[in-house]
Order: structure tokens, then C-alpha cells, then sequence
């Protein structure tokens, strides 16, 4: 058995004809920079998440740093991000010049802790950045409840969880990504919609706010060669928006392929006692981006050790909270006196197993076999 951690190769073959000649028509048009499948896969995917403009931009951190920009803030201003995430979400808030703080994570979700959001909240903060974390949305309703109280913007990071719904507690259901001030997402090549390179998108209702976006993105430019601001050259390449055009249309049968494995991961793993599998929020459906279990009483680099021998690759996401990251020690001071004990708790015992769209029951049984022997449960 070749087991991957994601099987690109295998869901390429099954829709290989119309990749192929999707890239093709790009190439034969030589249309490589802002193509027609540009501006198309930006109204079918904004069709799709029922939202006003989808603008591509060349990945998920752009997209973020864009996002950022957009805003006007100012240096010194207070950025709220989850300290249990990917790099990217904060990476980008210290570079302008803007202050991380760091808040800790719930500990079934690990989507922010909503009760300590609040109490991170200082005159300076400007923006919160719930991070939509392994295919399941933070709690949007209480995170706009808190930007909405105190005159906050909320940039939703959905690069792990497009296409996940989320249920309103007044019964509505909204994509993950379209709920704050401005979402983003990645179609880095792993994530649930990627491409075969890097790309990234921003999601917004507001008009305005989709016009700036557009204009930062391309040099800070509305009419050509006239600079309003200082802005980058952030762009989706045509190929890529050509092959995501096709990869859209799956995009809901890839989830559901996700979710389906994530059943029979949980059915096989019930009986394990050293293992708690991923919880369910009831506010969000979760389309696992990963799988990723949390160990008790269990040596995981051994146990990463003993599946490596039989075939079976894990991973550690995120093996060192951003708190105790050594790029963060300016920031320090900022983030002093606040807990982290369920993300320092979490980088230490969670483990994540293959999850992708090409996943069989037979390769689900072979992976949970193996681990039950290594626990030898
Ligand atoms: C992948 C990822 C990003 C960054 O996306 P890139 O396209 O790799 O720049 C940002 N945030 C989160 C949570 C991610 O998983």
C-alpha cells in the first residue's frame, strides 16, 4: 500500500481529461495573466459561497496581507489571531507593522476560545482573525457578537475549510468565509480546493471594500498607471484559475469523500481509549482538511516512529503554539500574563492521519489497525 498524507495524484487521474484540457485552452490563448477563467472562477466561486465579490490573489498570506491592508490600520493597532494555527494567519499582521495577540484555542474545536476573545480586547484592537482551523468554522456568531460590541473588523482565515457550512443560531447557513468584514482562503495544492501551484482568494459583500481589495492587489492602481497607495502584485494566474474552475465543480463531492473517511476513521476508532477523535461543533459542519486526533498517555514520537515502519504517514500540525514561536519574541510583551494552556497542551499530543479525497475503507482499516497495535489496544 502507498499511503499518503494527501493523494494528489490519484484525484488528478480520475478528472485528468478536463484538467488537461482546461490548461491547455490557457496555454494555446497565451492569456496567462488576468485570462477569462480568471474573472469566471471568481463569479462561480462567489456564486457558489453566495457572496458579493471573490477577487484571486497569489495565495492564502497575500490574501491575509491584503485583507490587512485593506482595512487602514495603523501601525501599533491590535490584531487578535488564535495561538494554534499556521504561521500565515499572524506572519502577516507583524510585517505591517500591526501587534499579534495571541489568544488561546477551545479545546474540543480548537477554534478561538470565545471566553478568553473578550478579555484580550484592549482600546487598541482593530480586528479579530478566527481561523476556520482542520475543516470546522470557529463560533461566528459569538465572534461577531464580540467585533460587533466593541466596533471590530473580523477577516475570517478559511484556507482549511472552504466549502464548510455554517449554522447561524437563528437557523440561517452561511459558507465559511462570507460571514466577516472580509475572508480568505488558499487553493494551496493540499487544501480541500487547490490548485496545482499557489493561489488565493478574498471573499466581501462590500463594494467598496472589494474595489480597494482589487486595486491593492494590483499595485494600489484603479485606473492604469495611476497609484493611489502603495499596494502590491498579488495575482490567481489564469492556469490556476482554469484548473480550479474544474476542481469547483467537485468541490462539494471532494468534502463529502473527506467526511465519508472521517466516518469510517470514527467508527474504527470508538473502541480506542488512548485516542479522542475530532469533535463536532454544533454551529459549523466539518469537512476535515484533517484528521487529527488528540493522544492520551501516549508517546507519539514513538508511535509516529512504529507507523512510519508499516507505511503509514502522520503529521504534527502544529507541533509549537505561535506563542513560544522564536519569531514572536518581539511580541512578547504584548502576550504576557494570558494562558495558553490548551494550545501548549494540544501541540503536544495531537497527531493528524492521512485525510484526502481518495482515501478506501480498506487502506482506513489498514492505518487504524496498525495504530491499535502500536497502542496495543
Ligand atoms: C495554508 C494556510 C494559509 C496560507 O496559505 P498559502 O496559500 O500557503 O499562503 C493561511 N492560513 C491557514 C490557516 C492555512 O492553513
Amino acid at each position: 500500500m502507498n499511503i499518503q498524507m494527501c493523494d494528489l495524484k490519484g484525484q488528478y487521474l480520475k478528472i485528468k481529461d478536463e484538467i488537461d484540457a482546461a490548461i491547455q485552452e490557457v496555454i494555446v490563448s497565451t492569456a496567462f495573466i488576468k485570462g477569462k477563467e480568471v474573472s469566471l472562477f471568481q463569479d462561480e466561486l462567489a456564486s457558489y459561497l453566495g457572496v458579493k465579490h471573490v477577487i484571486g490573489c497569489a495565495n492564502g498570506t497575500d490574501a491575509l496581507q491584503v485583507a490587512l491592508m485593506a482595512l487602514d490600520l495603523k501601525p501599533g493597532d491590535e490584531v487578535i489571531t488564535p495561538d494554534f494555527t499556521f504561521i500565515a494567519t499572524v506572519e502577516v499582521v507583524a510585517l505591517l507593522g500591526l501587534t499579534p495577540i495571541l489568544v488561546d484555542v477551545d479545546p474540543s474545536t480548537f477554534t478561538i476560545d470565545i471566553k478568553r476573545l473578550e478579555e484580550a480586547i484592549t482600546p487598541k484592537t482593530k480586528a479579530i482573525i478566527p481561523v476556520h482551523l482542520f475543516g470546522q468554522c470557529a463560533n461566528m456568531d459569538e465572534v461577531m457578537r464580540v467585533a460587533q460590541k466593541h466596533n471590530l473588523y473580523v477577516i475570517e482565515d478559511t484556507a482549511q475549510a472552504l466549502g464548510a457550512d455554517y449554522y447561524h443560531s437563528d437557523g440561517r447557513v452561511a459558507k465559511a468565509g462570507t460571514i466577516g468584514t472580509i475572508g480568505t482562503t488558499s487553493f494551496f495544492p493540499s487544501k480541500n480546493l487547490g490548485c496545482y501551484g499557489d493561489g488565493g482568494a478574498l471573499f466581501t459583500n462590500d463594494d467598496a471594500l472589494a474595489a480597494e481589495i482589487r486595486s491593492i492587489a494590483n499595485h494600489g492602481m484603479k485606473v492604469r498607471y495611476h497609484h493611489d497607495r502603495i499596494g502590491v502584485n498579488s495575482r490567481l494566474d489564469t492556469i490556476q484559475a482554469a484548473i480550479l474552475r474544474v476542481k469547483l465543480k467537485y468541490l462539494d463531492s471532494f468534502n463529502k469523500a473527506r467526511i465519508e473517511a472521517a466516518n469510517a476513521y470514527y467508527a474504527m476508532l470508538k473502541p480506542c481509549s488512548k485516542v479522542i477523535t475530532p469533535a463536532r461543533a454544533k454551529w459549523s459542519n466539518h469537512i476535515f482538511h484533517q484528521y487529527t486526533l488528540k493522544l492520551t498517555g501516549v508517546d507519539r514520537d514513538k508511535l509516529q516512529k512504529e507507523l512510519a515502519a508499516k507505511g503509514i504517514p502522520t503529521m504534527v500540525y502544529y507541533p509549537i503554539p505561535l506563542h513560544m514561536q522564536k519569531a514572536f519574541d518581539p511580541y512578547r510583551e504584548f502576550n504576557l500574563g494570558r494562558s495558553f494552556q490548551v494550545s501548549d497542551t494540544l501541540s503536544n499530543s495531537v497527531i493528524s492521519l492521512p485525510m484526502h479525497t481518495e482515501l478506501t475503507d480498506d487502506v482506513i482499516k489498514y492505518i487504524v489497525d496498525n495504530l491499535m497495535v502500536a497502542l496495543k489496544e
